[in-house]
């Protein structure tokens, strides 16, 4: 019981790299929940990829149903215009009162630090670095390396490595090919049913 993990990205779609990534920060570090935040409107993506975000937060939903561990926020999909992580954390420590754990793919940590008020961010939460692939040396050294230059508090966590990625499944997807199994059957009766990734 140590505190609410963050877990923002573009989710598009949510797959089970996600969920076991969710579910292994959970248990590992204790924490009381997970609460997964799809982005709206991201300032560094082409919109032509992501799926609305009304889509991807329903995806979401449907996934992490029957884990009490687990919720999902429309707190920036309701944002009018470009979402950064410094609002939303302003927002959420207005609704938990409990220490925050960000959690985020490696590259995605090394890049926070061009976020907006990083330095802010920075000292609003821990980060929880998970790295889907192996967690190597020299990785670790360089997550050091930015725990030491910036004071952020940086706990690594290495993952089983899944191989499956939002790109991959949608790929899949846009080429009729089988992604059974990589999301869960109410994501991919979701995907079906509002014809989404099919790349027209
Ligand atoms: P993303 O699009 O969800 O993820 C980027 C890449 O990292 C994708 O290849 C993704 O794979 C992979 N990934 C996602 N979760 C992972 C994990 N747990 N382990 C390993 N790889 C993972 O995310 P993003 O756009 O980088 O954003 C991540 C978070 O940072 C979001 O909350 C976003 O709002 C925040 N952010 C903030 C700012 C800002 O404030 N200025 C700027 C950029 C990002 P999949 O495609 O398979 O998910």
């Amino acid at each position: 019981m140590r505190g609410i993990g963050i877990f923002g990205g573009t989710f598009n779609p949510i797959h089970i790299g996600h969920l076991i990534v969710a579910q292994e920060v959970l248990s590992a570090f204790k924490l009381d929940k997970i609460v997964f935040i799809p982005t709206g409107n991201p300032p560094h993506k082409d919109k032509e990829e992501v799926a609305p975000a009304l889509d991807r937060y329903e995806m979401i939903r449907l996934a992490i149903s029957g884990n009490s561990g687990f919720e999902v926020s429309d707190i920036e999909i309701k944002r009018e215009g470009y979402t950064y992580t410094y609002d939303t954390l302003i927002n959420l420590k207005n609704v938990y009162n409990d220490k925050m754990f960000f959690i985020t793919g490696y590259d995605a940590f090394k890049d926070s630090i061009t976020w907006k008020n990083a330095e802010k961010v920075y000292k609003m939460v821990s980060f929880i670095v998970v790295n889907r692939g192996e967690l190597n040396d020299k990785l670790e050294k360089e997550i050091n390396e930015i725990r030491i230059n910036f004071g952020v508090d940086v706990n690594a966590l290495k993952i089983p490595n899944i191989g499956i990625s939002s790109t991959e499944i949608r790929y899949r997807v846009s080429k009729e090919q089988n992604i059974r199994y990589m999301v869960p059957d109410s994501v991919l009766t979701y995907i079906k049913d509002n014809k989404l990734y099919r790349g027209e």
